[in-house]
């Protein structure tokens, strides 16, 4: 059996993991989620897991490790993920760190490659801004946004360091074309 390839994406709001996750999805065709994705989904759906995040997605705070640490579980028991997965913006807080370490771990898993996309406010402003007028979503408006900012700083920028602690993390520059910075990924990664 191949070991599983799982790789983590990090960075900020606007960083990119959202567009890198699908071109290295589809290159090394892995499944990927995104947390926020399936709680965005959720919410159009009006589940109970929608009606508990709706309003703190919103506001552009972070929901429950409880309630993350629960998708990441159902995602990982997919048969679809046997084979490795990449997680997009799934790890925001430490604790969530080492959740989804422990449920790797359980599942004799650990991440293979985390990838940093580094971004600055400046750009991150910026890009937000343009995907605002495109997609509508209800947290890309400026209090939310400056919400969100603030909870990267505080509670994910911390994540960055407990892995680098615990083993190399690839730094990406996240500006650039897409393909400029998918080609950094690959090249990072080494496939
Ligand atoms: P995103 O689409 O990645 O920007 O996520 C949108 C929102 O979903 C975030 O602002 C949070 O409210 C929530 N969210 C997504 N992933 C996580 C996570 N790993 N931990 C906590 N909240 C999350």
């Amino acid at each position: 059996m191949t070991i599983p390839f799982d790789i983590l994406l990090l960075g900020p709001p606007g960083a990119g993991k959202g567009t890198q996750g699908i071109l290295l999805s589809a290159r090394l065709r892995l499944p990927k989620f995104a947390t926020g994705d399936l709680l965005r989904d959720a919410v159009a759906r009006g589940t109970p897991l929608g009606l508990q995040a709706r309003a703190v997605m919103e506001s552009g705070a972070l929901v429950s490790d409880e309630i993350i640490l629960g998708i990441v579980r159902e995602e990982l028991g997919k048969p679809a993920a046997a084979a490795g997965v990449i997680l997009d913006g799934v790890v925001r807080t430490v604790p969530q760190a080492e959740g989804v370490a422990g449920l790797l771990a359980g599942r004799g898993r650990k991440i293979s490659h985390i990838v940093f996309l580094d971004v600055t406010d400046e750009e991150i402003l910026g890009r937000i801004e343009k995907r605002r007028t495109t997609e509508s979503r209800a947290d890309d408006a400026p209090d939310s946004v400056v919400r969100r900012l603030r909870a990267y700083r505080e509670q994910t920028a911390p994540v960055l360091a407990w892995y680098e602690a615990r083993g190399a993390v690839h730094r990406i520059a996240g500006t650039g074309t897409v393909e400029d910075i998918a080609e950094r990924i690959r090249a990072a990664l080494g496939r």
